[in-house]
């Protein structure tokens, strides 16, 4: 084991595991991708993961205002179909 692995800490990044303040140390894996490691609890995770977690979080909370002007607009056609009289 041969590797050195270059480690900054990252000033005022909480750790989202244990939430200590100035625990997480940033340094690039042999992937070439960066990763982000508490050095109190050891939770470490990767920026890929991190745009996961980061894009779910974005989609939860786009759906519920999106989701409920689908549904309206859906209902008005229905109501103007059934009210609408043939004589
Ligand atoms: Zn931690």
């Amino acid at each position: 084991m041969t590797t050195v692995r270059k480690r900054r800490f990252i000033a005022g990044a909480v750790c989202p595991k244990c939430a200590e303040m100035d625990k997480t140390v940033m340094f690039t894996n042999d992937e070439g991708e960066e990763v982000r490691e508490c050095v109190s609890c050891g939770y470490s995770q990767t920026t890929s993961e991190q745009a996961v977690e980061d894009q779910a979080k974005e989609i939860v909370t786009r759906v519920t205002p999106d989701g409920k002007a689908i549904l309206d607009e859906g209902e008005q056609p229905l109501r103007i179909l059934g009210l609408n009289p043939k004589k």
